[in-house]
């Protein structure tokens, strides 16, 4: 069985790769450019409209595995949240993102406040539905710091850092990170998926 990567995201993309033995296809080599619409009210509901688009696009023979994520800033209300991707419009650069989120920061009056990250990882397969979640803490703050990651990674500190995970290294990126944990609950069913 073959493994796809239900996202167009490169960040994503580079992530899973590093964090995963097997080769990641993203979808995209296989059915070229889709508009997936998201539609969903939850991190849940918009990974497992990912990943059953695909699935049903590519066949029984296919492992889909989608990931949707994004950050919290509880200040405001849990924004961006599920609407991360396109804060500041629908083909919104990270940059355009992140400058929306630091005006609404400062708005509030401070330069620093805590938020999360949330990533939903689903695995849609000829035998069953999967979802497992994955959550970082830390704080978001209003000058941004770093060119590595991707997305808000500049204004985000985890919890026990004072660097950005623009600053910080890839490999603790990868130790510490929603994305990393969720992937790390995947894996074993992914593994069982892929010898049955
Ligand atoms: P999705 O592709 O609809 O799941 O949107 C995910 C969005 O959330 C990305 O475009 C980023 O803006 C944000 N995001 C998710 N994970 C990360 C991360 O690890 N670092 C920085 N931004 C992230």
């Amino acid at each position: 069985m073959k493994i796809i990567l239900a996202t167009g995201n490169k960040g994503k993309l580079r992530e899973f790769r590093q964090m995963c033995r097997e080769e990641v296809i993203p979808f995209s080599d296989l059915l070229g450019e889709l508009d997936i619409v998201e539609d969903a009210d939850s991190f849940k509901g918009n990974a497992l409209i990912k990943a059953r688009t695909i699935y049903e696009k590519l066949g029984a023979e296919y492992i889909v595995v989608s990931d949707d994520s994004g950050i919290s800033v509880p200040l405001l209300g849990g924004e961006p949240g599920i609407y991360s991707a396109r804060y500041a419009g629908k083909e919104a650069s990270d940059q355009e993102n992140i400058q929306k989120l630091v005006a609404a920061i400062q708005a509030k009056g401070v330069d620093r406040t805590p938020a999360y990250y949330t990533a939903a990882i689903a695995i849609v397969s000829k035998y069953g539905e999967y979802v497992v979640h994955g959550w970082m803490h830390g704080e978001v703050i209003t000058e941004p710091r770093g060119d590595k990651g991707f997305g808000y990674d500049p204004m985000f500190i985890p919890s026990g850092y004072t660097e950005t995970l623009g600053e910080l290294d890839d490999v603790i990126k990868k130790a510490i990170s929603h994305r990393g944990q969720a992937l790390r609950l995947a894996k074993p069913i992914i593994e069982m998926l892929k010898r049955k």
